[in-house]
């Protein structure tokens, strides 16, 4: 079969301008193909399972860009709220209806008492330790090691997605003052954990960890690890964070928290909540978020917190996500899951597959001899990076658009059918053998 994608004209000269004004050529990190070489597809449309590069090579999307497009691009629904949102006008930096609607949403979904709603993830995760570290009167974070947080400075220590696909060891600009007070540890490592608090109990703020994380792949906890974070922190009086930006109403109606149901003292949100627009939030406990202003006296704030635009296209897509969305996205997760195992299995490259819900991710390891589980960072690590770039490779000329990272999660959406599951199927045939010849 001829490559789908052969004419990347246009993307290259946007590429070369792009390089011209903005470093890199991109305005954020993990879009730059810096990972697996070539050049980056500058695209033009969206429309339900696929999206459409400017030289006009059609992909089936499983970034859903980086994981807001739950229900796909441009859904009727959500266009037309977002249409007739945008025509009353784009801002006005006074409360609306659809901010406390979208608060409500986030209430009714999952355990948080109450919200305030941010413009990106970085936003609420960074408010959200500092409300930890104004509440709690202490300046320590534990946080572990592959774990995104967003480009918070603190958190940028051992961070994944980008900063690991980058192999960036700790970012210039970040100062040691700034992640003096950072504990960085081994993910699934209880011990660890216990010795932190062993050593600096009484002065930790907080453990702020991904819900189920997705940012060094699908790296989910192990032997009830956010039971046992909570309980700790708990025990310690310090607070737990559970950061569910990537999976937020994304894994199940709440997130993971649908899956374990340990119920944290504060929580991060943002990607699907948007539905595509800067929307993101965090929340807990009423008593805690009483410290947040004008409430309490610990600061945060935001020209567009709330935007009526962000705020109608996330309550649009949240009601749209049903049970029945979420049932769905299951099965076409778990369908993918299979056709990627089926392949990889044919042509004898090694892998492991985990997942958390629908999310999931591939790590091509050196050999799957007496390899059972990716449990943290130094294992996502162990990967044949140039097997993934061949492969992510074969799938983007076939007409698959995969992150472009072995770092990163695969992101399904409720709009992908049968026909876009044909065509997964025939790449990842090519692309398992350009795996195989690396
Ligand atoms: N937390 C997690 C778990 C994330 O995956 C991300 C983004 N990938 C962030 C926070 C930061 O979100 P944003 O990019 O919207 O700042």
């Amino acid at each position: 079969m001829a490559a789908v994608s052969d004419n990347t004209e246009l993307s290259a000269t946007l590429f070369d301008r792009a390089s011209a004004v903005t470093p890199g050529g991109v305005n954020s990190p993990v879009r730059a193909f810096r990972a697996v070489g070539g050049v980056p597809r500058f695209m033009a449309s969206g429309d339900g399972c696929h999206i459409t590069d400017v030289d006009g090579n059609t992909y089936v999307d499983l970034v859903c860009s980086w994981g807001p497009m739950l229900l796909g691009h441009a859904h009727p629904e959500v266009t037309a709220a977002v249409q007739a949102a945008v025509s009353r006008g784009t801002s006005y930096g006074t409360p609306t209806r659809a901010e406390v609607e979208l608060g409500e949403e986030i209430v009714a979904r999952t355990p948080v008492e109450k919200v305030r709603l941010v413009s990106s993830g970085t936003e609420a995760t960074m408010s959200a330790l500092r409300l930890a570290r104004g509440a709690t009167g202490r300046a320590k974070i534990v946080k572990f090691a592959g774990c995104y947080h967003g480009h918070v400075d603190a958190l940028l220590a051992q961070a994944g997605s980008g900063v690991i696909t980058l192999g960036i060891p700790g970012t210039p600009g970040v100062t040691e003052a700034t992640t003096a007070d950072t504990i960085v540890l081994p993910y699934n490592d209880k011990a660890a954990v216990t010795e932190a608090f062993a050593q600096y109990g009484d002065q930790i703020a907080a453990v702020i960890t991904e819900a189920s994380p997705g940012n060094m792949g699908v790296v989910p906890p192990v032997d009830n690890f956010n039971a046992f974070l909570a309980r700790t922190c708990k025990d310690n009086g310090a607070l737990f964070i559970s950061d569910e930006v990537m999976t937020g109403f994304r894994i199940t109606k709440s997130g993971w928290y649908g899956v374990d149901g340990v119920e944290p003292d504060l929580m991060t949100f943002g990607k699907v909540m948007g539905g595509g627009f800067p929307a993101a939030a965090f929340g807990g406990r009423a008593d805690l978020m009483a410290h947040l202003a004008p409430e309490g006296s610990v600061y945060q704030a935001g020209t567009l917190s709330g935007n009526p635009i962000a705020t109608t296209a996330g309550l649009t897509t949240l009601r749209l996500a049903t049970d029945e969305v979420y049932a769905r996205l299951d099965e076409t997760s778990a369908t993918l899951q299979r056709l990627v195992a089926t392949a990889l299995d044919k042509e004898g490259v090694p892998y492991v597959i985990q997942n958390a819900g629908n999310l999931f991710s591939v790590f091509f390891v050196e050999s799957t001899e007496g390899q059972q589980q990716i449990r943290d960072f130094a294992g996502a690590g162990a990967q044949v990076l140039p097997r993934f770039a061949a492969f992510f490779h074969a799938m983007l000329d076939a007409g698959v658009y995969l992150p472009p990272s072995a770092f990163e999660a695969w992101f399904v959406s409720a709009a992908i059918d049968d026909d876009a599951l044909a065509t997964v199927e025939t790449a990842l045939a090519m692309a398992a053998r350009a795996a195989a010849a690396v």
